[in-house]
């Protein structure tokens, strides 16, 4: 049986951090703001949004929601996006993805000062990643490096397959495995014999968006498994990428869906956003 890696209480545990952390600067006369920024009314990215709203109140960040009509344009949109720039309160934005078609995702990540991109999505902060500065960190593949340090597993020397090679987590979490000295094989739909690829990893990473896509065959024994997916199953029941049931036995640990990366994902934001204010404040 695999050792459950519990990324609800990990990420209680840094929250309870940035919380404190918070109370200090604070004291210091700087209140960390985050400002998000929802365009239109996609069920999933309300929760997302509530939930993160949620955790800053929790720590004593400052969050500010900004509502906009599925309707917004792209000049709206942008022009939003410039005043938060321009605000000394706000240290950190984020604009809640996927945006309604008719916009263009990377114009907006584009228009965010690099200094205020808690999410890590600006080009600016991509190349930080890339060369291993200390930067903002992508808030899931950050996630999951915490909680494979918080949980005594070392990466130097493994093999490390991260299956998915999308720019918000399979791109950045392939580099930060490989910053941690890790082996990376990262893997895509066009990935030739991906059970046997994914055999051969100490790490396997999934981020695909495919219920239960990674089955007990795909699984060396005793491998951790991080299991990134967020899906529906038949039963419109949560779960990941990764079919838990069937690899449980097998992996030496696994983290569960819901429970896992999710909540990791919202505790690196909140750092992200002290990060942030501290930098700006230089307090
Ligand atoms: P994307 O759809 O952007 O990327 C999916 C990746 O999976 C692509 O690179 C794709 O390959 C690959 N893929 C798809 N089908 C296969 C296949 N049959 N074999 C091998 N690879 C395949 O998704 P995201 O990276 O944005 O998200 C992945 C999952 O993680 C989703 O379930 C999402 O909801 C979840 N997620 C969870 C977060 C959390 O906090 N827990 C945060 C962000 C995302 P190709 O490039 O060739 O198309």
């Amino acid at each position: 049986m695999a050792k459950l890696i519990d990324g609800k209480a990990i990420a209680a545990q840094i929250r309870d951090e940035v919380a404190q952390e918070t109370q200090a600067l604070k004291s210091c006369g700087v209140t960390p703001g985050l400002a998000v920024v929802l365009v239109g009314e996609d069920p999933a990215s309300c929760t997302y949004v509530r939930n993160k709203q949620k955790a800053c109140a929790d720590a004593g960040i400052y969050a500010e929601q900004i509502t906009l009509p599925a309707t917004t344009t792209q000049e709206e949109l942008l022009r939003v996006v410039q005043e938060l720039n321009a605000r000394a309160d706000i240290h950190g934005i984020l604009c809640q993805l996927p945006l309604p078609a008719h916009l263009d995702d990377k114009a907006v990540i584009a228009a965010i000062s690099p200094e205020k991109d808690v999410d890590a999505f600006h080009a600016v902060n991509v190349g930080h990643i890339l060369i291993g500065d200390e930067g903002f960190q992508p808030c899931t593949p950050a996630g999951v490096m915490e909680m494979l340090t918080r949980s005594g597993i070392a990466v130097e020397g493994k093999s490390c397959v991260v299956i998915g090679r999308s720019n918000i987590v399979g791109k950045p979490m392939a580099m930060l495995l490989l910053h941690a000295n890790g082996t990376v094989t990262i893997c895509h739909s066009r990935t030739v014999d991906l059970a046997a690829v994914c055999r051969g990893a100490d790490i396997l990473v999934a981020a695909i968006g495919k219920a239960k896509f990674v089955t007990a065959d795909m699984v060396k024994p005793g491998a951790v498994v991080i299991d990134v997916g967020i899906n529906r199953d038949e039963n419109g029941k949560l779960c990941g990428d990764v079919d838990f049931a069937a690899v449980e036995p097998i992996a030496g640990a696994i983290t569960p869906v819901p429970g896992g990366v999710g909540p990791m994902t919202i505790a690196m934001l909140l750092k992200n956003t002290l990060t942030a204010a501290h930098r700006q404040t230089g307090k």
